[in-house]
């Protein structure tokens, strides 16, 4: 096992690292930013370096400054958490050539499913289904419209270094792809320094499922089930929730078992998380994200599994700590991205924090790195906190989110915090009635 684990992030994802290493007797080293000097992953940690200025790029991304870090401290391994080099290849080997552990996969697997291309071509070979569309990179707007002709219109033009909803363009029609082909290729070479571009058919009414898996590396592989995280605005996730309110036991089993033998053969280590469209009974893969993800601890809470705990195992050459058989789901769990943003423009609302209170009691979990009197510095992403619930059932869990909202107070900024409020008092939502286009309609909708 590891001695010393440098976690390259910022954030409650840093403080949730931290947790899971100090349960398992790990000495923790955190690196910041000069702008997170007060933070509470650094108040924290058994050690803490300082990296570099406020700019990402400068310090959270900064390579050689995460290197020296680890010199410095003697640091075993590096946890990424998401975001940041968590999905870097590069960073993955060049610490494997200092002898430091990456915590996650190998980079060849983390430079295919980075490239969306890649990613599909692999998934679709190892029996996963995937979106309808081109068979690789569209070069030209005439190959788009041969393409867009076969599959049908809708379809949409998407990036294939592409994340976070970028460079991704929706064409109705003939008429509309020309100019859906040029911004998606403009935004992705500003936002990704690569323009290549991919088409898929266009879904119109369908959820967001994700599978949770996990490989050993060395051919084995299970699933923990499946996430919703339909309710999205401008393809960001805002509410997720385990198990999914759209999908059966037998739809689950049946494509939990294909991601869970695609990642055996595979031979795929750590954490992943498989994301599928689901329509009418089908599922259609988007893409695959080689990290611990934003929304882990819904799948936490219904399995009782700590997903970072099992992340340091394999990585220190442990095997998987259980098999498919001894996973169960217990319950339901609903997962809200609390951001320092207006709640109905999404504005972000970065400031001092003058009073904080976050909900307690039976099933309630916050995953959150901010404290009363803490700024919060405009550099960064505006997630502030995770507020998880558990319940025995959807009903429970949703009685429970309501209470808990109700709890949460932080006075001095905006939060999104008044947005989960309406939410979780909707009639569609307490159905379970949503698929990935129900928030942005809902929004529109309260404009008027
Ligand atoms: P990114 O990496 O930019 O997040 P994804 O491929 O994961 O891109 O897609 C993000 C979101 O975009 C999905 O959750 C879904 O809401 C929407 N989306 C992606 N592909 C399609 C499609 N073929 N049809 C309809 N919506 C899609």
């Amino acid at each position: 096992m590891f001695e010393k684990v440098l976690i390259a992030n910022r954030g409650e994802i840093a403080l949730r690292v931290l947790r899971a290493c100090k349960e398992i007797g790990i000495a923790t080293v955190a690196v910041h930013s000069t702008a997170d000097s007060d933070a509470m992953h650094v108040r924290l940690a058994d050690e803490s370096v300082c990296i570099g200025p406020p700019q990402a790029r400068e310090s959270y991304l900064n390579i050689p400054g995460l290197l020296a870090a680890c010199e410095i401290t003697g640091a075993d391994a590096v946890h990424p958490g998401y975001g940041f080099l968590s999905e870097n290849a590069r960073f993955a080997e060049i610490l494997d050539a200092h002898d430091i552990t990456f915590i996650g996969p190998t980079a060849e697997h983390i430079r295919i499913m980075g490239d969306k291309i890649a990613a599909k071509k692999t998934i679709s070979a190892l029996g996963v289904p995937v979106v309808p569309g081109s068979d690789g990179a569209v070069e030209n707007d005439k190959e788009a419209r041969r393409i867009a002709e076969e599959i049908g219109y809708p379809v949409l033009v998407k990036a294939a270094a592409g994340g976070g909803g970028r460079g991704m363009k929706v064409a109705r029609s003939a008429d509309e792809l020309a100019d859906a082909m040029a911004t998606a290729r403009a935004e992705a070479s500003a936002s990704f320094g690569d323009d290549a571009l991919y088409m898929e058919k266009y879904l119109g009414k369908p959820r967001h499922i994700e599978i949770q898996v996990f490989g050993d590396g060395k051919g084995k592989a299970v699933h923990l089930g499946e996430r919703d995280c339909s309710l999205q605005r401008r393809h960001q996730k805002v509410w997720e929730e385990a198990p999914s309110p759209g999908i059966n036991e037998a739809d689950r089993a049946r494509i939990g078992g294909i991601c869970a033998d695609a990642m055996a053969d595979l031979g795929y280590r750590g954490a992943g998380t498989v994301e599928f469209l689901y329509e009418d009974g089908e599922f259609y893969f988007i893409e695959m994200n080689t990290r611990l993800q934003v929304e882990h601890p819904v799948t936490e809470m219904i399995t009782g599994i700590d997903l970072v705990h099992e992340q340091i195992r394999i990585a220190s050459g442990a095997p998987l700590s259980v098999t498919q058989e001894d996973v169960s789901l217990f319950g339901h769990a609903i997962e809200c991205r609390v951001n320092a943003e207006n709640p109905r423009t999404f504005a972000p609302s970065p400031g001092r924090i003058l009073y904080y209170h976050p909900p307690g009691g039976l099933g309630v979990r916050v995953d959150s790195g901010v404290y009363q009197g803490y700024a919060i510095p405009p550099f960064y992403d505006s997630l502030i906190g995770k507020l998880i619930v558990h319940g025995k059932n959807r009903n429970e869990c949703l009685m429970r989110l309501r209470r808990a909202l109700s709890e949460y107070v932080i006075d001095g900024i905006e939060t999104t915090i008044p947005l989960f409020s309406e939410l979780v008092n909707h009639a569609d939502i307490v159905d379970g009635r949503y698929d990935i286009h129900w928030l942005e309609s809902y929004l529109a909708d309260g404009e008027d």
